[in-house]
């Protein structure tokens, strides 16, 4: 079995999480299993190709699990969006809607310099609504998106339909 098949075996469906109706992706069994973590890391470095990556930006919470890594493993920095009211420094702030209400996420001014050339990095893409709303945030400072690479995606809802132009990868998908 091929390492993307390994990592799709390794995620635990977990029913009616946080509420009745949603089935939730629990990446837990991948990160505490050092082969899956591993090769999870791997296959995300990868999505970056031959393209000299400044920056990988991740995604609060889970997205800071994989973005880390892959910045160390591509000689690259690496940059958090937070939710709001996280970062100490002058940031921009991105608003994006929820079912109920709206998030906010935001990125510290000076984190990324125009025409750098950036690796966005979450552990999944459902609707798309948090990654828009991060790559919104990664334009605003003027810097080369080369791709939003995700764990998973969840390809029923459509979020890649959100991130206009943006190359977007999976390591798996449902
Ligand atoms: P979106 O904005 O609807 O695409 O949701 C993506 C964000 O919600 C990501 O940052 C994920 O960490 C989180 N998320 C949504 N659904 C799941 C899930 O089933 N498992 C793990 N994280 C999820």
């Amino acid at each position: 079995t091929s390492p993307s098949d390994q990592i799709r075996a390794g995620i635990r469906d977990v029913p009616d999480f946080p509420k009745p109706g949603i089935v939730f992706k629990d990446i837990a069994p991948i990160l505490s299993d050092p082969e899956l973590l591993k090769k999870s890391i791997n296959l995300l470095t990868a999505t970056a190709g031959d393209v000299n990556i400044d920056k990988v930006v991740g995604i609060d919470a889970r997205g800071f699990i994989f973005a880390a890594p892959v910045a160390l493993a591509l000689n690259a920095g690496f940059v958090p969006i937070r939710k709001q009211g996280k970062l100490p420094w002058q940031t921009h702030s991105m608003a994006y809607s929820l079912e109920y209400g709206e998030n906010v996420v935001e990125i510290h001014k000076d984190a990324i310099l125009p025409g750098e050339n950036v690796l966005l990095v979450d552990d999944l893409l459902a609707t798309g609504g948090t990654a828009a709303a991060a790559i919104k945030l990664i334009d605003q400072l003027e810097a080369n998106l080369i791709a939003a690479s995700f764990l998973i995606e969840l390809n029923f809802l459509n979020g890649r339909d959100l991130l206009g132009d943006t190359r977007v990868e999976a390591v798996v998908d449902f």
